[in-house]
């Protein structure tokens, strides 16, 4: 599956809330699959996803219509973790994430986004939830 970085994030906390029915189904079933195969593999890519396929604001291959916002988001998580555009074993990559991040680090590079506050990112990132 591919996935952009900041999305090893939102996949981590996401709580069934998203845009629309379409990117909720996808969304659901993208993290029940990465959630239940902790072993499973993904292909880090610096453009839209299997999740941005889905979802309401994609226009286009690497376009999203929050794309300076996203883009940032993608950026931040990049150069805190060192991410590249690889294959990562999604076990592997999101513990070293989680063991690496901060409350500051998160709010830096989350801060701006609209579910943030909304779905389960702090508590299943940083809380040990
Ligand atoms: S808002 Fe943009 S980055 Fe987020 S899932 Fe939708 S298309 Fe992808």
């Amino acid at each position: 599956m591919k996935l952009r970085p900041h999305h090893l994030l939102c996949a981590q906390g996401y709580s069934g809330k998203g845009y629309d029915s379409d990117f909720t189904a996808n969304m659901t079933a993208v993290t029940k699959r990465l959630r239940e195969e902790r072993a499973v593999t993904v292909e880090i890519v610096f453009s839209t996803d299997d999740i941005c396929s889905k979802c309401p604001k994609m226009l286009g291959q690497n376009l999203c219509r929050d794309d300076e916002k996203v883009n940032s988001f993608d950026r931040k998580v990049r150069n805190y973790f060192g991410i590249e555009e690889k294959i990562y074993v999604y076990d592997d990559i999101t513990r070293e994430i989680n063991s690496a991040m901060t409350e500051a680090m998160m709010d830096d590079i989350c801060g701006d986004c609209a579910w943030y506050p909304v779905s389960a990112c702090k508590k299943r990132i940083i809380g040990g939830g």
